[in-house]
């Protein structure tokens, strides 16, 4: 049973972000005893449970108040927004209190390198895998043209080899997953980083409105230590 005494924070469990995460809450001087298997953490010296799940689960569970605070990509954030307000659901709301100077990235329309490519009308009526479905609409609602996006929940960078895409839509950093796999970056539509977020800062108890604080100041001292 959780304590409600506690503060929690949900943090990705194995990915891009996991390491970095850790590691800025060690700075932060967070005790956690972190083992393999389990979902949960306890902070051994501060009222803090942590929770390690999937990154695509961190959005969902702050805006539900099932956690007060994540660490997560702003495109996972913004992308679960879009979805919900897609499809009506009233819970949407969230603060992002903090970019973090990790997980830097950017959401990016890539073709073949042979496709000759002039500019972003060169995609009218183009067949788009991504797992970014509506950051991409609203990209694509701006230019007014019609697209046919589908969604992959990965291997997107495949689809087009494949013969499933004209294109994809796609999260890059260096570049090289899309050299790799013969394509070339045309149209950049999203940059994110990692940030932290918390639950509307009005549904908060004090103890943890000041718990965050504090914790907010400290991650704010490491950032500024590391620029
Ligand atoms: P999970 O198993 O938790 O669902 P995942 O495979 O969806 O993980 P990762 O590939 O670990 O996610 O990426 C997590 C986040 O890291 C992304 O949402 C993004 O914010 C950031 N990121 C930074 N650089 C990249 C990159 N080159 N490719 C993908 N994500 C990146
Ligand atoms: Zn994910």
């Amino acid at each position: 049973m959780l304590s409600k005494n506690r503060l929690r924070l949900a943090i990705q469990k194995s990915g891009r972000l996991s390491r970095d995460s850790q590691n800025l809450l060690k700075k932060c001087g967070i005790k956690i005893n972190l083992q393999k298997s389990s979902l949960m953490a306890f902070a051994e010296n501060m009222p803090i449970d942590i929770m390690l799940v999937r990154d695509d689960d961190i959005p969902g569970l702050i805006m539900d108040g099932v956690v007060e605070l994540g660490i997560v990509g702003i495109n996972v954030l913004e992308e679960e927004k879009l979805a919900r307000k897609f499809l009506g659901t009233a819970a949407q709301s969230y603060k992002i209190l903090q970019n973090l100077d990790f997980g830097l990235c950017r959401l990016s329309l890539a073709v073949p390198m042979d496709t000759e490519y002039l500019n972003v009308f060169c995609l009218k009526n183009a067949r788009i895998a991504t797992s970014y479905p509506h950051l991409l609409k609203k990209y694509f609602d701006k230019k007014v043209f019609f697209f046919k996006p589908f969604v992959l929940n990965g291997s997107v960078e495949v689809a087009s080899n494949a013969g499933l895409a004209d294109a994809i839509c796609d999260l890059v950093s260096t570049g090289a997953t899309l050299e790799a796999n013969g394509l070339k970056e045309v149209e950049v539509i999203y940059r994110s980083s990692a940030c932290l977020v918390s639950q509307n800062m009005n549904n908060i108890p004090l103890f943890k409105y000041q718990l965050i604080k504090k914790l907010l100041t400290r991650i704010q001292g490491v950032i500024k230590a590391r620029e």
